[in-house]
């Protein structure tokens, strides 16, 4: 998981958002997260430009802003609409999720701590880093915090495959930046830059990120000890520059 940047919704979508929020509001709160739900499903065109909006805040081919690995099909309400249906609508609680981590995961789950805040990262309004660690070499993550514990529970971030596929794309990752060199002493920008591209479309971006993360850290040496050229590609500041988000 990473940071991903919320941009605007077109202003009709946000003026029928407030209208639909208003119709909710006035209904019974029994009978509130009903008419939330029903109201979500039948408005597709809300639903559409919801879901394009947030396909081109996503990283590379519009992958799932929770585990990165999967095509984010689904529009996920980070609270659950039946916990709040008055967020039902409300755009900074839309995130771009596949259908295993919004359906099967995730689902109505939304812990909180004794004060009622969120014990899961919105990637949207916060660093997952400040959270999480991936541990490179094994691609799994371990919480530095109390909401990244849980954040990996909730969504499964160390199940499902995930890690394997985090070991795979950091051997990618590595074999492009080797190429990316290798094309930079030839001076071939053009060529450096189709390898750039072909990193930011891979799938699991968190393992990238978290590799120049983690090449200034102290511990690099250890991290990277079976490849200290890829160290000194990680560190150099035009690679850093066109990669680091
Ligand atoms: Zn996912």
């Amino acid at each position: 998981m990473i940071r991903i940047v919320r941009s605007d919704l077109p202003a009709c979508t946000i003026a029928r958002m407030s209208e639909l929020t208003r119709a909710i509001n006035l209904v019974a709160s029994p009978e509130r997260s009903e008419k939330a739900r029903a109201s979500w499903n039948s408005n597709a065109t809300v639903r559409r430009s919801v879901r394009t909006v947030l396909g081109e805040m996503a990283i590379g081919f519009t992958t799932c802003m929770y585990c990165g690995e999967s095509r984010g099909t689904d529009v996920d309400h980070f609270e659950p609409i039946v916990r709040n249906p008055l967020r039902t609508f409300d755009w900074l609680n839309h995130l771009l999720a596949c259908s295993s981590c919004n359906s099967h995961q995730k689902g109505k789950q939304f812990p909180v701590d004794e004060d009622g805040s969120p014990l899961l990262i919105d990637p949207t309004a916060e660093d997952p880093f400040d959270h999480l660690l991936l541990a490179l070499s094994i691609g799994v993550y371990s919480p530095l915090t109390t909401k990244g514990e849980s954040t990996i529970k909730v969504l499964g971030l160390n199940e499902r495959g995930l890690p394997k596929g985090r070991m795979h794309a950091r051997k990618v990752v590595e074999l492009v930046l080797r190429e990316w060199d290798r094309a930079r002493e030839r001076e071939r920008s053009d060529e450096m830059q189709e390898h750039v591209r072909t990193v930011q479309d891979q799938p699991m971006a968190d393992v990238c990120q978290s590799m120049l993360r983690q090449a200034l850290s102290p511990g690099a040496d250890i991290v990277f000890s079976d490849s200290p050229a890829l160290l000194a590609l990680l560190r150099r500041i035009d690679l850093r520059e066109a990669l680091l988000r």
